[in-house]
């Protein structure tokens, strides 16, 4: 049990998701102490024995398996817990479900929780993460959702691989909602200052409109893609939720493509999407306005009405 003094994190939820997430945090030091909680005990159980197995090769930390009380002075609360759809099980049966969990999961930490950011990953994330400020009463800064992260860097990954060009070099942002309306912001994305036509010029690299859309078309589909591969995806959850970790750590705050409540940011309120925020161990601290295109506007938009619309129909869940 707990033995260094420093930082906490509790992931609710030892599935695929979860246990990597653990996994990767181990790998990069992020934390002194470890908790996994698990309806299914014995699972998390189980990934902890795994990941402590290898900690001899890395940095010391004290990982364990618990229950709620955990959440107690935690730095992060991550949440994972979800069900998966079943066959022939429509979206929104799944969406109905998974929120009355998260309602479970959310009155089970409120008597436990005196602080800590909450990072929620599990889906749909942008709906998840308004229900659980919702229910938490937390202020909307401390609700952190994984939001379009990972599909951001999907979508530079793709453009980096076209372009044949160092990712880090790639500025671009998925925005809107972490699913089938999400949308890059064109207009925000450049090669280390270069816009993509510039970038496409000078380097007498063509990128047709085509071919654009096809790497759109790439990173919005890339989940199911790997599911109908592998049934399930993790590891680009788990390295980019390790990511957001990092962020959500440090004092100095770092620009993501989060999930947060919009107060009036783009004219949207009352909502929870992606678009990029600074975060810092304070939480979200600033939503400053990318200067989106008419039609980049039309888009979030649109993405805002269709969460929207799911929020409605889960009123008084
Ligand atoms: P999984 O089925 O492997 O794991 C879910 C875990 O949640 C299980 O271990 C289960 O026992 C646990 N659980 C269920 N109810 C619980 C409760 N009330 N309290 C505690 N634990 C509970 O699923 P997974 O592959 O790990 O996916 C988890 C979630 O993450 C899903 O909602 C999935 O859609 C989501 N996901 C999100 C992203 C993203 O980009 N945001 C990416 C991949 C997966």
């Amino acid at each position: 049990m707990k033995q260094n003094k420093g930082i906490k994190a509790v992931i609710i939820g030892a599935g695929a998701v979860g246990a990597t997430i653990a996994y990767v945090i181990a790998i990069k030091s992020l934390v002194q102490e470890l908790v996994l909680v698990d309806v299914n005990q014995e699972k998390a159980e189980g990934e902890v024995m795994d990941i402590s197995h290898g900690l001899a090769f890395l940095n010391d930390m004290d990982i364990y398996a618990a229950g709620y009380d955990a959440v107690r002075d935690a730095d992060i609360i991550v949440i994972t817990a979800g069900a998966s759809q079943k066959p022939g099980e429509s979206r929104m049966d799944l969406v109905v479900r998974n929120t009355k969990i998260s309602r479970q999961i959310a009155n089970s930490i409120k008597p436990h929780y005196n602080g800590g950011l909450i990072l929620v990953v599990a889906n749909p994330v942008d709906v998840l993460t308004y229900k659980y400020q919702e229910w938490l009463e937390l202020p909307h800064e401390k609700v952190i959702g994984s939001g379009t992260v990972l599909d951001s860097i999907r979508f530079r990954y793709l453009l980096g691989e076209k372009l044949g060009i160092d990712v880090q070099n790639i500025h671009a942002y998925i925005i809107g909602e972490h699913g089938d309306t999400q949308f890059p912001a064109w207009s925000a994305t450049n090669i280390s200052g270069f816009s993509i036509k510039e970038y496409s010029q000078a380097t007498d690299t063509p990128f047709s409109k085509e071919e654009q859309d096809h790497i759109v078309a790439q990173t919005r589909d890339a989940a199911a893609e790997i599911i109908a591969r592998k049934g399930a995806t993790y590891y680009g959850i788990g390295i980019s939720t390790s990511t957001i970790i990092e962020s959500l750590l440090q004092p100095l705050p770092a620009i993501r493509t989060i999930s947060t409540r919009l107060n009036g940011e783009y004219g949207l309120y009352d909502v929870v999407l992606s678009v990029p925020a600074l975060i810092s161990s304070r939480g979200i601290e600033k939503i400053p306005e990318l200067p989106l295109t008419e039609e980049e506007k039309q888009k979030l938009y649109l993405s805002a009405k269709a969460i929207r619309t799911v929020l409605d129909e889960l009123e008084g869940l």
